[in-house]
């Protein structure tokens, strides 16, 4: 679904949609793809978040990153960052207008209720510490979750995630096994797939959610890029509302009042 976000960015929304409002636990995926600058530099200017995690997953370009505790740095192509906001982070994320194609994406991942006040925990990850394998002659980096005997670098995340960026060439097929009770869905960045037990390809900006099972199996005629992405279901309730995600709507309230009064970021 085309959708204008941030301070008027153009963007394909996948997840957090009317039509798939969310995936537990996984609460919104967004996809800028670009070469217009106009269509993305402004950006996602100061804005806050509180319990649940955003993650950044760059394919070109470069993304400035800015946050409430003084921290930040650039997105690089290829880069990941799995930020939990946790108890609450105020920051701003500004594509740079500098580089002809922009590509990047952003997965919410939500945090069960024991943990949605937690202090808040970055991991920056470096294009080169993300594992490039290739499985059958497909390539894939393994951003988080385990890919035979290798693990991704994201770590210590309460829904035990799976993030794959997979390339099947022409004629290619991949399967991954996955723990049964863990929620799958496979988003194409380009090229058409057919996923799971289907003969119907799924094509670039679109999301297909499997259902109940262990085994992922994708195949591609003539080529596709795809996002693999799993983890465990939280099953608790969920109230959400812009920048905030919480278990009810007394939290949601609380979360709007720390905001407004200073108190979101120090606690
Ligand atoms: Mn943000």
């Amino acid at each position: 679904m085309p959708t204008m976000e941030g301070a008027g960015v153009r963007l394909r929304r996948s997840l957090g949609t009317r039509a798939l409002s969310e995936l537990d636990p996984f609460l919104l995926l967004d996809e800028i793809h670009s070469d217009r600058s106009e269509d993305y530099e402004r950006g996602f200017p100061t804005h806050p978040h509180r319990g649940f995690e955003t993650v950044t997953y760059m394919i070109s370009g470069v993304m400035e990153h800015r946050d409430s505790l003084g921290q930040g740095g650039q997105l690089v192509a290829g880069s990941a960052q799995w930020m939990t906001a946790g108890h609450g982070i105020v920051h701003s994320e500004m594509p740079n207008p500098d580089r002809n194609l922009f590509w990047g994406l952003q997965l919410w991942v939500n945090l069960p209720a024991a943990q949605k006040l937690v202090k808040p925990r970055y991991q920056n990850v470096a294009p080169d510490r993300i594992p490039e394998l290739s499985v059958k002659g497909a390539p894939v980096r393994l951003v988080a979750g385990t890919l035979g005997n290798e693990r991704g670098p994201v770590d210590g995340i309460s829904v035990a995630p799976t993030l794959l960026d997979l390339r099947l060439p022409a004629g290619g097929t991949f399967e991954h096994e996955l723990p049964p009770e863990h929620t799958l869905f496979a988003y194409v960045l380009e090229g058409n797939a057919e996923l799971g037990g289907t003969r119907r390809a799924a094509r670039a900006g679109q999301i297909a959610v499997f259902g109940p099972g262990k085994v992922l199996t994708t195949r591609s005629a003539s080529g596709a890029r795809l996002l693999l992405v799993a983890g465990q279901k939280i099953g608790e309730s969920i109230a959400r509302r812009g920048p905030f995600v919480m278990n009810t709507q007394a939290e949601l309230e609380q979360a709007y009042e720390d905001f407004r009064n200073g108190v979101l970021v120090s606690g």
